[in-house]
């Protein structure tokens, strides 16, 4: 699924709120820029990685990834780019907050429902969404929470998780309006405008503040491997939100070689490198094109050679094994069980895991009378098996390389939920995950067919186009075939342990009031 491309914008049910600026929006090839060589690089991004690539060797594709989406010098997400738009018909994509007001409500309503069902605590509910865009999902949640009284009077304040300051000033401008923003040692400040509450922003999911250990617990723990020494605080509730946020958490690739291949990598000849009798794991390393590349000769797929210039960097096999190689995937049986299958390639994201686990642990701790909260992650990828060359490029509605245009180009790839949600059990053994299904299956189960009728009955009489942009709104974020984002897309959720007991409400479970 080339996700935020194929959902045609015409879907959109709110009056568009979209991009001001056209900077290079389908116009790629007039800014070049160039380096110590002959070589014009596509922008000043490409240039540094480039001569990154010169000095150090090749580099992992998640070093690339990173560089492109969050680099303060040219990321994707990071820079100003002149003021232009990632999200809406004039961006880049469009995402399922932005197709229907309907989605965010649902998300609301399900907080609602885990709220309910975990005893409706009345004080240290927390709100945190990692990866809001332009606020709008936070928007609709809040909205539909602030009917719901005694949940809205119990949040203290909500976390925005946000790499970009640009993306935190929209989210700022429309969920807090004209409130004076702040900075203080937790970040940048405000009001939500529609539940008075404090919001804060913050770059990285460790920077929202969190429980300390306590010392009994921390001796208790002391030999225990955690990725980070926190204790959950028992007067906290996080209600978390991730949607469409790990597909954009860079990843590492690897390729099963046979055996006989040197192992590691020496800086000087001597002594040889050993070599295998097993397969082994290489990493798929990103390097530059070789001058006057074509797409011919790079073998670009058809369907992303429109942009013109053929792509600037490739991927390539590293020579002998590398730290990551070495290290990621012998982290679980999953990825074990292809390592004797030569050619097997796998896709893993340790820093999506890694925020699975501090999902878990915030929800979960180490006493399992103090779990409280939950998570929802929505995204795109498959349900049980590995993600194998997922990387994709979207720029301006089109798929394009990923290797093109860096920084100009959102990257994003396929989410493990398998692995996230392996992170998150071992990360807590408090908390339980349900899922993935199916974001069709968990919109329906939470009811998106009655919303999109209450909605349609009060749309006035004749406003035909209102009523199919409704319409084709909530049905294409169901939809199972090819466009709709019901099969593709999943749901995942890590709530207290219950033993199976409790179901989430749209897992298979009911609201118990
Ligand atoms: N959830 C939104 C936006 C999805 S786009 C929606 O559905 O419309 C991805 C979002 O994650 C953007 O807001 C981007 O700036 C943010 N982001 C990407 N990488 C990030 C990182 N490493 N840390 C924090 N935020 C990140």
């Amino acid at each position: 699924m080339r996700r935020r491309l194929w959902i045609p914008v015409q879907f959109c049910t709110r009056p568009a709120r979209l991009g001001k600026c056209g900077f290079r929006r389908g116009s790629y090839g007039s800014f070049r820029y160039s380096s110590t060589e002959a070589r014009q690089w596509s922008t000043p991004l490409a240039r540094n990685l480039a001569e990154a690539i010169k000095t150090t060797g090749p580099i992992p594709l998640a070093s690339y990834m990173r560089q492109c989406l969050t680099s303060p010098h040219g990321g994707y997400y990071t820079s100003s780019q002149d003021g232009h738009d990632q999200f809406g018909r004039k961006g880049d994509f469009i995402t399922s907050p932005e197709i229907s007001q309907i989605f965010g409500e649902l998300i609301g309503v399900w907080i609602v429902a885990e709220w309910m069902a975990q005893g409706q605590k009345s004080r240290g509910v927390e709100l945190i969404e990692v990866g809001p865009g332009r606020g709008t999902l936070m928007d609709d949640v809040l909205r539909t929470m602030r009917n719901f009284k005694p949940l809205a009077s119990s949040i203290e304040t909500i976390y925005m998780v946000e790499a970009s300051s640009s993306l935190r000033e929209a989210q700022e401008r429309l969920l807090c309006g004209d409130t004076s923003v702040g900075e203080d040692k937790e970040g940048f400040k405000s009001t939500s405008k529609t539940l008075g509450v404090p919001m804060v922003w913050a770059e990285d999911i460790r920077f929202v503040p969190k429980g300390k250990l306590s010392k009994p617990n921390r001796m208790a723990t002391a030999n225990i491997k955690t990725h980070s020494n926190f204790f959950k605080d028992p007067s906290k509730s996080p209600f978390i939100i991730a949607h469409e946020f790990f597909d954009a958490l860079p990843i590492h690739a690897f390729q099963s070689v046979p055996p006989s291949q040197p192992t590691l990598i020496t800086s000087t000849t001597i002594p040889p490198p050993r070599t295998s009798t097993t397969p082994q794991w290489r990493e798929l390393l990103v390097t530059p094109t070789p001058l006057n590349s074509t797409h011919t000769t790079l073998s670009t797929p058809r369907s992303q050679r429109h942009t013109g210039a053929p792509p600037e960097f490739q991927l390539s096999l590293a020579k002998a094994s590398t730290p990551h190689s070495l290290l990621l995937p012998e982290t679980s049986q999953r990825y074990k069980a292809l390592k004797s299958r030569p050619g097997a390639t796998i896709e893993i994201c340790p820093e999506g895991q890694s925020y699975a686990s501090e999902f878990a642990r915030r929800i979960g701790g180490d006493a399992g009378k103090s779990a409280s909260g939950a998570a929802l992650i929505l995204d795109y990828g498959p349900a049980s098996t590995i993600p194998v060359n997922s990387l994709r490029g979207i720029r301006a509605h089109k798929t394009v390389s990923p290797f093109s245009y860096p920084g100009l180009v959102d990257l994003s790839a396929d989410v493990d939920f398998t692995a996230l949600a392996e992170a998150a059990l071992s990360a807590s053994s408090t908390v339980e995950v349900h899922g993935p299904i199916e974001q069709g299956s968990f919109l329906q189960a939470m009811g998106i067919r009655e919303r999109a009728e209450q909605l349609l009955m009060g749309v006035q009489k004749g406003d035909d186009e209102k009523k199919e942009r409704l319409e084709g709104g909530w049905r294409r974020l169901v939809e199972r075939g090819v466009g709709g984002m019901g099969k593709v897309y999943k749901a995942m959720a890590i709530v207290p342990l219950s033993g199976g007991k409790k179901r989430p409400v749209g897992f298979g479970g009911d609201v118990e009031v």
